[in-house]
């Protein structure tokens, strides 16, 4: 999957997680998805995130190749210990992005290494894609018009996502006024 699909497909799992399970669609929540769902692809330097990694990809990618170790559950648990020492929407968001990611790429035609580094198994399940294919097109376009449903007509979502935006947007102000004061005093 390309990144905008990682996003958009991972943004609507979590908001139909959100659904049913009557759970917050926080900003934060909702930046810790987009975050944790772009965080595999880590291992590859010409991905979104690789490409702003400041070098750590090229690390990785010659350490354990692209779609190896990062693409595993193993990884996914390393990644929400995070969660379980910080528990917050951010933390529990990048734990969901990441599942989502792996999730996605289990189903691509070259799939995943699951279950590295203790078994080099990559299933393959019955439905599948070609990465960058006119078919990832076509579930995009449904994970968009999806997340659109979810957000705005069938849960709802919004309100609370706008409110805890602009408390999120007041306090890095309040943050950055105080910070002004202590520098010009
Ligand atoms: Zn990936």
């Amino acid at each position: 999957m390309r990144y905008k699909t990682h996003i958009v497909s991972s943004l609507t799992a979590g908001a139909g997680l959100s659904i049913m399970l009557n759970y917050p669609f926080h900003i934060g929540y909702v930046i810790g998805i987009c975050f944790g769902s772009l965080l595999p692809d880590i291992d590859e330097p010409r991905s979104f995130i690789g490409r702003r990694s400041f070098g750590l990809s090229k690390y990785v990618k010659q350490r354990y190749g692209h779609r190896g170790i990062t693409h595993s559950l193993f990884a996914w648990m390393l990644v929400s210990f995070v969660f379980l020492i910080y528990p917050s929407f951010l933390t529990i968001g990048i734990s969901l992005g990441y599942l989502f990611h792996l999730i996605g790429d289990l189903f691509s035609i070259r799939s995943i290494p699951i279950l590295a580094p203790f078994k080099p198994v990559r299933p393959t399940l019955p439905f599948t894609y070609k990465t960058g294919s006119f078919t990832e097109d076509i579930l995009l376009y449904i994970f968009t018009f999806l997340l659109f449903y979810f957000v705005f007509v069938y849960g709802k979502l919004y309100p609370y996502l706008i409110q805890s935006t602009v408390e999120l947007v007041s306090s890095i102000i309040h943050i950055l006024m105080d910070y002004l004061k202590t520098i010009s005093n």
